[in-house]
């Protein structure tokens, strides 16, 4: 039995806390299924559309692109899930599948994809429609509370440390430096240490439960992002929006290192000499995920026992999660339960 309404955490004005409102219950479309959202992780992403640092949200918005939810309903033609499956709905929502990214396997850079929880409705609510081609089964070792963070600080987080590990120049990938350590950070960090990767954490001048948080979860090192490390880094990964960062993590790689951007948003980055680019460093961006990145790391994921340290928050209770996110309150993620 499919109520009418539903609860839902809405922003209707960017820059405002989010409004508990009453929704119709959506309706599947042609192609999508109807979930029953069990939890739904907060993301960095979700505050830069709340703080309206992303263009064109679709307002009236229910943010949330980490949810985890039961099939109750198909739209025509959907099928995939069976009705009662568990599945995750991540950030990438819907592509084209005809462009030219489409059809190389890039379909994280469509020009015309949409994205759950910004583009299209997302999972701060009882329920959600989503296309059953992007939602993903997930793995059975994992709680709803516990999965929800792989679907985006898992998932983009390690298609950025593949795109730093997988191409490695100038010799292997073994030393592997985490700028921000919050909720993809924390998961990577245990995928690059069962690897056999050196890992160091850089975090906030001071913050040493963020530190602590490193050390417990296997990092060799934790300390405050303004150090350089002792040993260069063969690659440096900036979770944290600070453009600051990237000359501060160019100092730290060796030459030939790469070093990634894996926000979708960042503070504008300072001017630096070009030394700290010589000697063939590179700076590369991760936008988005592939439905194979979603395979490939919930694969890891269920091969590998992540802790996934989450703190759950009642729905109506989605701006304080936001704030504690905001304030760098969190060791690990938050977790909204409908
Ligand atoms: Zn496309
Ligand atoms: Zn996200």
């Amino acid at each position: 039995m499919i109520p009418q309404t539903m609860r839902a955490m809405v922003l209707e004005r960017p820059g405002a806390p989010l409004h508990a409102r009453t929704l119709p219950v959506p309706t599947p479309a042609r192609g999508q299924v109807l979930l029953r959202v069990a939890a739904c992780a907060v993301c960095r992403t979700d505050l830069h559309v709340v703080d309206g640092e992303l263009p064109d949200p679709a307002l009236p918005l229910v943010p949330g692109h980490e949810i985890v939810g039961h099939v109750i309903a198909h739209g025509d033609g959907a099928g995939r899930h069976p009705i009662g499956s568990r599945v995750g709905v991540p950030w990438l929502g819907w592509t084209c599948g005809q462009c030219r990214y489409c059809r190389a396997d890039a379909e994280n850079l469509c020009p015309s994809a949409r994205f759950t929880g910004y583009t299209l409705q997302g999972g701060y609510a009882e329920y959600v429609a989503a296309d059953e081609r992007f939602c993903f089964a997930l793995p059975a070792t994992y709680d709803d509370v516990h999965a929800a963070p792989l679907l985006c600080a898992g998932l983009i987080g390690h298609r950025a440390y593949r795109m730093a590990r997988e191409h490695p120049f100038g010799g292997p990938v073994d030393r592997v430096g985490l700028y921000g350590f919050g909720a993809a950070a924390h998961l990577i960090a245990q995928l690059a240490v069962a690897e056999g990767c050196e890992v160091l954490a850089f975090t906030r001048p001071g913050d040493a439960a963020a530190q602590q948080h490193a050390r417990d979860l296997g990092a060799c090192w934790a300390g405050d992002a303004d150090q350089p490390p002792a040993q260069a880094l063969d690659a440096a990964l900036i979770f944290a929006p600070v453009g600051a960062l990237v000359p501060a993590a160019l100092a730290a790689l060796r030459p030939g290192g790469t070093l990634i951007c894996a926000g979708i948003h960042m503070s504008d980055i300072p001017s630096f000499p070009y030394r700290l680019l010589w000697q063939e460093r590179s700076v590369r961006s991760v936008a988005n995920l592939t439905r194979e990145d979603g395979d490939r790391f919930l694969a890891r994921a269920a091969g590998v026992a992540l802790r996934v340290d989450a703190a759950h928050y009642p729905l109506a209770r989605a701006n304080e999660a936001l704030d504690d996110l905001r304030q760098g309150r969190l060791q690990g993620a938050a977790v909204l339960l409908p």
